[in-house]
């Protein structure tokens, strides 16, 4: 069994070696290496402390002196060594309240949270596999390194990494793991929204998304938040097909909710403003029907980035497609049974989609930016800064998205001469 790593990365290990230490790559990008994952970084773990890793390398970064980890950079690539430690009690942040350096490897290994995460490696010993990592991913099974119930007692945000795993891998969560996540679950309420937004994030971008029903299986919706509890399990429906972008998957997952609240939602999981106000323009537009005339679509595109009209019609398309699965289920007949020429609602979205195509190869005006005046192209033919200004440029964007062929500089100025003629 031989893992490939960066180079810079088993230098690291091999200087740690050359100083009479011993260091090993671990946890996740063991775990994706099996998997034949690449991984996302490379963590080191060592039984040299955090001074002595320092001494080593010179120049490092202090990312996490207090638990025992500093950072090596090699190029723009961050290489995070961490001293095996054992964990005191967890308090409700990112790491435990005390940590403890230990000079053998197995402790360190036994703090972390899953048998998947607990393997270690380095090209001169191979793998330590001491939890059974290695049986358990081959099964596809999360179980707990140690007691299930201390484990998830210990920091209850474990709870959420463990149906994360299982949505990300397509893994199941071994029995009494499972057991033991019903019974501490109410100890979920108690860790940082920001945490647990974190977790449902990954989980939400994963490739199955719908895993998040266990969230509702386990009985843990209520200590996500309020208005997460509201939420119907039974009408959760997110196409993993849907391109894995933090605000297109929240927004499938609370495409039925008011934007009200669907933005209440994620306030109450600390979600940043960007996704926030993208996600509530979504779940606001899902149900309006955008119209098929060319002006009725250019409209609709002018209320919003092209990434996030994309990201709309996207979005719409599953709702269709997972409609149409629930009709089916239930033996009502959709497309076929429409009279012709009407079309299907997936007709439709098609028509519409090729319809953007063409307005983004012409070139069409659909946002204040692709208008042919600018505001200062009107300071310069007489207007005063100010909310007038504004107006103006608003209502001939209104009038090239129903005349695309009028933007022109000439012609809008020429437009706007007459109009103004006309009002005097
Ligand atoms: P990802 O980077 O995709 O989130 P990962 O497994 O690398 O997955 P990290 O959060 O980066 O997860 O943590 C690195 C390792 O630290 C894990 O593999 C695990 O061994 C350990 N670990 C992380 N969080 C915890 C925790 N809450 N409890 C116990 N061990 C943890
Ligand atoms: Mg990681």
């Amino acid at each position: 069994m031989m893992i490939r790593m960066p180079k810079e990365a088993q230098e690291i290990l091999e200087k740690l070696n050359a100083h009479g230490y011993e260091a090993y790559i671990v946890g996740g990008c063991v775990r994706d290496s099996l998997l034949e994952k690449e991984p996302e970084d490379w963590d080191i773990t060592t039984s040299a402390k955090p001074e002595e890793v320092k001494s080593v390398f010179g120049r490092t970064i202090d990312t996490g002196i207090q638990h025992g980890t500093v950072t090596i950079m090699r190029g723009k690539t961050g290489y995070e060594v961490t001293t095996y430690r054992i964990d005191g009690e967890y308090e409700d942040g990112r790491h435990p309240k005390t940590v403890e350096f230990t000079s053998n490897l197995k402790e360190d290994l036994k703090r972390r949270d899953f048998t998947i995460n607990a393997m270690a490696y380095s090209p001169r010993e191979g793998l330590i596999d001491i939890f059974g990592g290695v049986r358990d991913l081959q099964a596809g099974t999360i179980r707990c390194v140690g007691t299930a119930a201390d484990r998830f007692t210990e920091d209850a945000l474990r709870i959420l990494r463990a149906i994360r795993f299982c949505a990300q891998l397509g893994f199941k969560i071994e029995e009494n793991t499972w057991h033991s996540i019903k019974a501490i679950g109410p100890n979920l309420a108690r860790v940082s929204k920001e945490r647990v937004q974190a977790e449902l994030t990954k989980l939400l971008v994963s490739s199955h998304p719908d895993y998040i029903k266990m969230v509702f299986s386990c009985s843990l919706e209520s200590c996500i938040s309020p208005g997460f509890a509201r939420l119907i399990p039974d009408k959760i429906f997110i196409n993993p097909k849907l391109p894995p972008l933090k605000y297109l998957r929240w927004a499938s997952l609370l495409k039925d909710q008011s934007p009200q609240e669907a933005a209440q939602i994620l306030k109450e999981l600390k979600m940043d403003n960007d996704t926030m106000d993208k996600v509530k323009l979504l779940v606001k537009m899902c149900p309006l029907p955008i119209g098929l005339t060319p002006a009725q679509i250019r409209r609709a595109m002018s209320q919003m980035p092209d990434e996030l009209f994309d990201s709309l019609l996207l979005l719409k398309r599953s709702l269709i497609t997972c409609q149409e699965t629930a009709a089916e289920s239930e033996n009502i007949q959709t497309a076929d049974t429409i009279p012709d020429k009407t079309l299907s609602p997936l007709q439709e979205l098609d028509q519409i989609q090729r319809t953007v195509r063409e307005i983004r190869l012409r070139g069409d005006c659909t946002n204040l930016k692709m208008l042919a005046v600018t505001g200062n192209d009107l300071i310069t033919h007489g207007m005063k800064p100010g909310k007038q200004l504004g107006e103006t440029l608003k209502n001939l964007l209104n009038l090239v998205l129903e005349h695309p062929e009028l933007n022109q500089k000439e012609t809008l100025l020429t437009i706007l001469k007459q109009e103004r003629g006309g009002a005097q």
